[in-house]
């Protein structure tokens, strides 16, 4: 199993081709603006067998622009960019590029006809500002808009050739202009080949447990020593992430295989799905392949289980409905819970939970029914400290089952965790009939 390659050490011949990706625009350093941008880029340029080395953002500024550019095209063979390409003074990458390489920038008519034949479609007549964006470094391959903002290319003409594209900020447009003038390139770049990612859903088991399970285990497995092994911890579960890159799809699919196999084995029974079968996607699948139902009353998640289901294509076909019973009067109310067991238990109980499950199997005729109920925090309640929790699954014969403990985390990874036990459960339930 290899570590990820240092980007910084001495090399003649880097094995994959480096990248880095500029993000431009002084919104995303005030904080007013997640970097979306940089992560799909990444994702794309992996996926092509390039290897991403650095994200860097930079504000509206052209003196910083062009040490970044410069800066960054000394240790990457592609620096892409993304955003500043707009009509406005404080769009400069169009400048910032011409400066970093030591060129003019050359007016394009067939780019200003291009921008506006875009502002003619939409019925407005193109302000004169906007022939600004016709104007690319010289030697640059102009990427025709899709919006109203061209991009462009060219190649340095510095040691490493490093080539540098540049994308309007507007995602949907970042997207199609790198599909359609990026994507190209990139196979000169690589040679061909592809990088792919295989993750494996891990429910219900802590990141340091899941990876001192995982990383001995490939030690010495055929083909682990190419893979790049990570671990992601998202809200509601573990993702065990395998990179391995091949000659196309089909010979990285083949390879991985006997990994994620290995590390399936390894983990026993906690990986909900591989890929994109993640736990909801896993339920809704086995419920639909045995045509039964479920409906969730929730307490603590607030609808969060039901909303995650609701999330995945097709899932009316078994998810009946549920009910979000928060408090002591909704469960009484919305579910008939009888006041004197609410009384008697507390809210966050055993008995509550089972109760719940059975009133909301009961009211919407299904097969199945996911209850939970619990302290999510930030203060105890009823006497129970945070993260007390129950969850109870009612089977189709009537019998509930209902399992509690403490979640760690605060009250968003409590609420996660939650609805995933609930789930979880569900889970090995239906894949042991
Ligand atoms: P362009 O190059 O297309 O002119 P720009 O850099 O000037 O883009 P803005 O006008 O600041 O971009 O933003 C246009 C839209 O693109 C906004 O809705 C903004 O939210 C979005 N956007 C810009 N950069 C990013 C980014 N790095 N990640 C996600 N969204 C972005």
């Amino acid at each position: 199993m290899s570590a990820r390659p240092d980007p910084d050490a001495p090399t003649d011949a880097p094995q994959r081709p480096r990248a880095a990706v500029l993000s431009v625009g002084s919104e995303l350093l005030l904080g007013d603006l997640t970097d979306t941008n940089a992560t799909w880029l990444s994702r794309r340029l992996t996926e092509h067998g390039v290897e991403v080395v650095h994200h860097l953002a930079v504000g509206d500024d052209l003196d910083r622009l062009v040490a970044a550019l410069r800066w960054l095209a000394d240790g990457v063979e592609l620096v892409v960019i993304g955003g500043g390409l707009g009509p406005t003074a404080d769009d400069l990458t169009r400048e910032a590029v011409a400066a970093a390489v030591g060129v003019e920038l050359d007016h394009h008519p067939e780019l200003e006809e291009d921008i506006a034949a875009r502002f003619a479609a939409m019925g407005r007549r193109m302000p004169a500002q906007n022939a600004r964006q016709a104007r690319i470094p010289r030697g640059a391959v102009p990427l025709p808009p899709v919006g109203t903002a061209p991009g462009f290319h060219l190649v340095m003409d510095n040691p490493r050739r490093t080539r540098l594209a540049a994308l309007p900020g507007v995602p949907w447009e970042l997207h199609a202009l790198f599909d359609a003038g990026v994507v190209p390139v990139l196979g000169e770049l690589t040679g061909g080949g592809v990088t792919l990612t295989r993750i494996l859903h891990v429910v219900g088991r802590g990141e340091s447990d899941v990876a001192e399970g995982v990383e001995p285990l490939l030690e010495g497995v055929d083909g682990a020593e190419d893979a790049v092994l990570s671990f992601l911890a998202k809200g509601h579960e573990i993702q065990v992430r395998l990179t391995l890159s091949g000659p196309d799809r089909d010979a990285v699919l083949a390879a991985s295989e006997p990994l994620v196999e290995q590390v399936r084995g390894a983990l026993d029974g906690a990986v909900a799905g591989v890929d994109d079968e993640d736990l909801e996607t896993v339920v809704l699948r086995l419920l639909r392949e045995r045509g039964a139902t479920l409906a969730t009353a929730e307490s603590a998640t607030a609808g969060d289980i039901a909303a995650r289901l609701g999330r995945v294509p097709g899932a009316s076909a078994t998810l009946a409905g549920g009910v979000v019973a928060y408090t002591a009067r909704a469960k009484r109310e919305a579910l008939g819970l009888p006041a004197s067991l609410l009384d008697e238990h507390g809210t966050v109980s055993e008995a509550t939970a089972r109760a719940l499950a059975r009133a909301v199997q009961q009211r919407f005729g299904v097969d199945h029914a996911l209850a939970v109920t619990g302290v999510a925090g930030p203060s105890s309640l009823e006497g129970l400290p945070v993260g007390s929790c129950f969850w109870a699954l009612a089977h189709p014969d009537g019998e509930v089952e209902v399992h509690g403990r403490r979640i760690p985390g605060d009250r968003r990874q409590v609420i996660a965790r939650l609805g995933s036990a609930a789930l979880d459960l569900l889970r090995i339930r239906l894949a042991a009939t």
